[in-house]
């Protein structure tokens, strides 16, 4: 393993190895990623893949976008396929504010060059015709986005920026970073690693390994809820996939896999875990499924999409989602803490994993990113946010789902 490095990225998920194909492809090649199990350990291997343009901040879209455009390019670099399957999304408006909001996004996708429209219902029955479209205001629909397989565009990752120079050590965590000299010292099992750059994009781990410098990163994990159906005689006549569905009355999106179904869910009342640190024993299991508490989403999910409630169900996965206190990542540096980098703190990293790799990378490389979004920046919190504040401010925007929050950007 080397001993000295320009950089040294801390996790294996999306976001790490987004962060580590992006320096490489600005010129960074000295870097290396460790990881504590194998690539994608953490909540990358079991999430649903849903990479939408649309997100409750509209600021936030560019990382959206960058994101299907890194994987896709990572894809080509790599030869390794990141299964991109281009669906579209629809994102229901359940009022008539609701459509007036999504309409107000529209200057904001045409400066991005993103397609966007705000279709009625009859073009939704159209692209989706299972979706039950009676009191729904029309929909928002970005055609171009869709899914990819998050532990194929990792690996696609991690082996285009390895192909540029990059290293990756697998089985190799992190347990304790300090400054000596100026320079970062990263200690290890297998030695202590030099480097003038650290970035710490462990997830929900980043809080224990950031604890010992006395930095307290606001990351907390829920329990989230994905799960899928069998075929769906619907779907099997369809000569196209289904577009993702998105709903702030069910709190839940929908997307097709294979012939069925796969649903996450937003509970009203999130469960958390791991308070008190992440347990030593960890690896990447899941948690033991509650069906109990989805039943009222499940029942309004039918409601809409009465073709859900027919079909068995095949898998349910309920996995660690990491999130800080107004869901948004900790994406930057740490004034105090010279040649330290956060990229954690995401709940929908696969939707943002790519493009937050290149809004870092810039940042590190050229100095700033090349564009601007104070929302996400790793100091806004400031040192002193309590367990019991970010608890209560992550239920808020768990529960809040897919409803727009008030101030829209
Ligand atoms: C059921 C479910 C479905 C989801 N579906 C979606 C979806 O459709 N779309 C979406 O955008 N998001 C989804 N998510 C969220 C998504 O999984 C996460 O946002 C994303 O995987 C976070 O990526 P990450 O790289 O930040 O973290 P992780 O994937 O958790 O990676 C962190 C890595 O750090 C490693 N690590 C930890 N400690 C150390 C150490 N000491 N040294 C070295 N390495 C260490 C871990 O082993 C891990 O591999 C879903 C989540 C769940 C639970």
């Amino acid at each position: 393993m080397k001993t000295g490095v320009q950089v040294v990225v801390v996790g294996g998920g999306i976001v790490g190895a987004s962060v580590l194909y992006w320096l490489t492809r600005l010129g960074w090649t000295d870097c290396l990623l460790i990881e504590r199990r194998e690539l994608t350990s953490g909540s990358t291997w079991h999430a649903a893949g849903n990479t939408t343009y649309f997100g409750p901040y509209a600021q936030m879209t560019r990382l959206f976008a960058g994101s299907i455009r890194t994987y896709l390019q990572a894809q080509e670099d790599s030869g390794h396929s990141v299964g991109f399957h281009q669906t579209g999304s629809l994102r229901v408006a359940t009022t008539a504010l609701e459509r007036q909001q999504f309409h107000s996004f529209e200057q904001n996708y045409k400066a991005l060059g993103i397609p966007y429209q705000v279709i009625n219902n009859d073009q939704i029955e159209k692209l989706h015709p299972c979706i039950n479209t009676e009191g729904l205001f029309g929909a928002a629909h970005t055609p171009t986005d869709g899914h990819v397989d998050p532990a194929g565009a990792t690996h696609a990752l991690a082996k285009a920026a390895t192909k540029c120079g990059a290293s990756v050590k697998r089985q190799c965590p992190m347990k304790a970073l300090r400054k000596e000299g100026g320079h970062w010292l990263v200690d290890t099992p297998d030695g202590v690693i030099r480097a003038q750059h650290v970035v710490m994009a462990a997830s929900f781990w980043s809080k224990d390994l950031l604890a010992g410098l006395g930095i307290n990163a606001p990351l907390y994990a829920t329990q989230h809820h994905e799960m899928i159906t069998e075929g769906v005689a619907a779907l099997k006549t369809l000569d196209h996939e289904v577009p993702a569905f998105r709903d702030s009355y069910v709190s839940c999106s929908v997307r097709q896999e294979g012939q069925g179904f796969l649903a996450g869910i937003y509970e009203t009342d999130p469960v958390f875990w791991a308070l008190d640190g992440i347990p030593k024993d960890f690896k990447e299991e899941l948690f033991p499924s509650e069906i109990d508490r989805l039943m009222p989403h499940l029942e309004k999910l039918i409601d809409r999409i009465p073709a859900f409630g027919d079909a068995g169900i095949k898998t349910v996965n309920n996995g660690p989602m990491c999130w800080t206190p107004d869901g948004l990542p900790l994406l930057g540096p740490l004034s105090e803490h010279e040649g330290l980098w956060l990229a954690s703190g995401f709940n929908v990293g696969i939707g943002t994993g790519g493009g937050s790799g290149e809004f870092l990378a810039h940042w590190m490389v050229d100095g700033k990113p090349h564009f601007d979004l104070p929302i996400v920046h790793a100091d806004r919190f400031g040192n002193s946010v309590s367990r019991e504040s970010a608890i209560e401010s992550i239920k808020a925007c768990y529960r809040q789902g897919y409803k727009l929050p008030d101030q829209i950007g």
